[in-house]
């Protein structure tokens, strides 16, 4: 069962790059030709990059800055083409297959290396590296420094009669980046990543259009769509959601708080013993419990939200439920707690599989663990947010001292 976070997670991994996408292709098919409004594509992809490079620059995200620097020349670059005449047939020059070969190897450089600031000494180096390329590429161009033969070589050796839109070379480095990025993404699996993988597929499209042309243009628009959005979901990410299980943290619940009308309850939930079991089993393993515990939580029935509040202590909002009718679906929590368990990852635990399978001593050990909860709805005489969370907590310790791993609850 995937859970409502995993849906969430998933949708904030695919719509990044795949909204852009779409729009663009909505617009190419619905737009009615551009008729009467083509003026407004320019402006509009101007203002996306303009607000994409702001918010890097004051989030930090030098990646995301260079990559849009990165898509913004090759745009211009392309643009040039018009210019040139030569950007009717979509098949390129040499201006084309340069810019179509460092894209992707920019954007698959931005996504593996580390982000290190846009004016500390490494980052200058960065702008160096990208300013450099585009003095290059129009310095090749401008000298007739690129040979036909060199970029039309079937590198991947596809037949001629395909009559590929682009140079092979072109998709062969478009291939290899597509590999890294996706990489960067299972292995990062952050709303960035998405980004850059948006922008990559809807440059590759942006180049195979007619350059100069609205529809290309429009995807030249995608692609800083892709990244902006991507870098506005991961912000959004760092400030409300939890890293370690992945819940929304504190400041989501303090928000989910402010917009509650009516009767909701409140769940407080801690972890039993858990100095105990940190002590014992160390606090990696401790992280594991915690993982363990937010998975479960966020399987829970009945409507209920849940959040990490704070260490070893999570919480559960029911909007429009009081705790009475919360409470099956607490004490259903409970017992799925107690009955999960996990095996501890050993830290002897050999890097590759064994070829010989030596039988084990002992089964391995399975570690479990309990949870207490107190729940509390709004009521007359606590009526604003942090009364109720007052009130959960109370019951909380109510449920410790009776022993632990129970559920109490007041309406
Ligand atoms: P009780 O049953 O009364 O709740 O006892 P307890 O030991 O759980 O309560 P206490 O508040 O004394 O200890 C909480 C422990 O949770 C202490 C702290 O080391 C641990 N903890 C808090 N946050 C984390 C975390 O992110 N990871 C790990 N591994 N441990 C954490
Ligand atoms: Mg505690
Ligand atoms: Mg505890």
């Amino acid at each position: 069962m995937i859970g409502k976070n995993g849906t969430r997670l998933a949708c904030s991994l695919v719509l990044p790059a795949a909204l852009p996408l779409l729009a663009g292709w909505l617009v190419i098919r619905f737009g009615g030709g551009f008729d009467g409004w083509g003026e407004v594509v320019v402006p509009v992809v101007l203002a996306i990059y303009g607000i994409g490079m702001l918010i890097g620059w004051r989030f930090h995200r030098s990646r995301v800055v260079l990559s849009l620097v990165v898509l913004a020349l090759s745009w211009f670059g392309t643009e040039r083409l018009v210019v040139a005449g030569g950007g009717e047939s979509g098949g390129g020059g040499p201006l084309l297959v340069l810019v179509g070969m460092l894209l992707p190897a920019n954007l698959s450089l931005w996504a593996v290396l580390p982000s290190r600031g846009l004016f500390t000494w490494r980052g200058v180096g960065r702008w160096v590296l990208v300013l450099g390329q585009a003095c290059g590429v129009w310095y090749a161009v401008q000298n007739g420094g690129v040979a036909t033969a060199f970029w039309d070589r079937p590198v991947l050796g596809l037949p001629d009669p395909l009559s590929l839109p682009v140079p092979q070379l072109v998709l062969l480095g478009y291939l290899l980046a597509s590999a890294v990025l996706l990489l960067a993404l299972w292995r990062r699996r952050t709303a960035l990543e998405s980004g850059l993988v948006g922008a990559l597929v809807a440059s590759l499209v942006a180049l195979v259009l007619p350059a100069g042309g609205e529809p290309a243009r429009l995807f030249w628009g995608a692609a800083g769509l892709a990244l902006t959005l991507g870098l506005v979901e991961r912000s959004y990410s760092l400030a409300y959601r939890d890293e370690l299980t992945g819940l929304p943290g504190r400041r989501a619940l303090n928000e989910a708080l402010r917009q509650q009308s009516g009767t909701y309850t409140v769940a407080m939930v801690d972890v039993d013993h858990f100095k105990r079991f940190n002590d014992r089993y160390g606090h990696d393993v401790g992280d594991q419990a915690l993982r363990l515990v937010a998975r479960q939580l966020s399987r829970v029935e009945g409507g209920g939200q849940p959040f990490r509040y704070g260490g070893e202590e999570f919480s559960v909002l029911f909007p429009g439920r009081s705790a009475s009718q919360a409470l099956t679906h607490l004490e259903h929590l409970r017992q799925a707690i107690q009955t999960a368990s996990f095996v501890r990852r050993s830290p002897l635990r050999p890097r590759r599989k064994p070829t010989r399978l030596r039988k084990p001593r002992r089964s391995p050990r399975r570690i479990s663990l309990t949870v207490s909860m107190g729940a509390a709805s709004r009521a007359q005489g606590r009526d604003k947010p942090d009364q109720v969370i007052k009130a959960a907590d109370r019951l909380l310790y109510r449920s410790k001292k009776a022993g632990r791993n129970r559920v109490s609850a007041s309406d």
